[in-house]
């Protein structure tokens, strides 16, 4: 049997990069898979038709992360097609980098929306579906950076620190009806959010990488994997780090 094998799992912002990676992990493990897209809807079509390959029900929706009438629309929506889910995912994020010295307060509203807002959004949405099966796996994707912070990102690692301090708190509140709550942080991984950086950051990063490369999509969809399956069946409230030792 497979590990993920009649499951239903929810990933938020998977048209492209890591969510896109662990939207075809969970498929290839016999998961049904819902996930969301905000804009890319060609490549959100795209994925669906790869995900079909697998033979399971699958569907991309185009909703917006950071609105809470969405989040409860999108839930309701998948819980009436799928039947339920057993795995949320909130991977959807986005940066808008910049000194705080001239940081928008629309840079740091969007960032704190679509990062932390949206996860709250769907943890809350989803919350009556799984207290009624009485189990379920949330996960958060946190980053290093919410951890150590980072200069230039004052929006982001405060979204990513919130979602530490609300992993955390969810599976304290959760834990005792079979629901767990962890957060992957990764360190630098190849996808289009990291293309946007600048050649010197990107040098510096890799440079403290003790693994002497950077992430790939896989290895975060691995982790994930893990905490979706009852191969984590124990593990609750943890943040766990993906980023080759940078962050030691
Ligand atoms: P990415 O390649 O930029 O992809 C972001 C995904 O999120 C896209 O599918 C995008 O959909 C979706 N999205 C953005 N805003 C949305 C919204 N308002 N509503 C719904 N979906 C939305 O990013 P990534 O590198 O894969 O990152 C995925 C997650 O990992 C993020 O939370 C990020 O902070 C975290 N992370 C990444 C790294 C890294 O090195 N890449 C490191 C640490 C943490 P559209 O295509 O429709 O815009």
């Amino acid at each position: 049997m497979k590990l993920l094998e009649e499951k239903t799992v929810l990933i938020t912002g998977a048209s492209r990069g890591i969510g896109r990676g662990m939207a075809l992990k969970f498929a290839e493990a016999g998961a049904q898979v819902a996930f969301t897209y905000r804009s890319s809807a060609e490549k959100a079509k795209a994925l669906e038709e790869e995900l079909s390959s697998f033979g399971k029900k699958c569907k991309g929706y185009q909703s917006d992360a950071g609105e809470y009438k969405a989040a409860e629309e999108l839930i309701n929506n998948v819980v009436e097609e799928f039947g339920t889910i057993d795995v949320l995912v909130n991977n959807a994020g986005i940066t808008r980098d910049g000194l705080l010295m001239r940081m928008s307060e629309e840079d740091w509203n969007e960032v704190i929306d679509t990062n932390l807002k949206s996860v709250f959004n769907t943890t809350k949405a989803i919350q009556r579906t799984l207290l009624k099966q009485r189990s379920g796996s949330i996960i958060n994707l946190t980053s290093i950076v919410g951890i150590k912070g980072n200069a230039g990102q004052t929006n982001y690692a405060a979204s990513k620190a919130g979602i530490i301090g609300f992993t955390k708190s969810v599976a304290l509140e959760l834990g005792s009806r079979n629901i767990r709550c962890n957060a992957i942080a990764p360190g630098f991984i190849e996808t289009e959010m990291t293309a946007e950086l600048d050649e010197n950051t990107v040098k510096e990063w890799a440079a403290a990488i003790p693994l002497k490369r950077a992430g790939t999509i896989d290895d975060v969809a691995n982790l994930a994997l893990f905490l979706g399956s009852d191969l984590s069946t124990y593990v609750t409230g943890q943040v766990i780090q993906v980023d080759g030792g940078m962050l030691t």
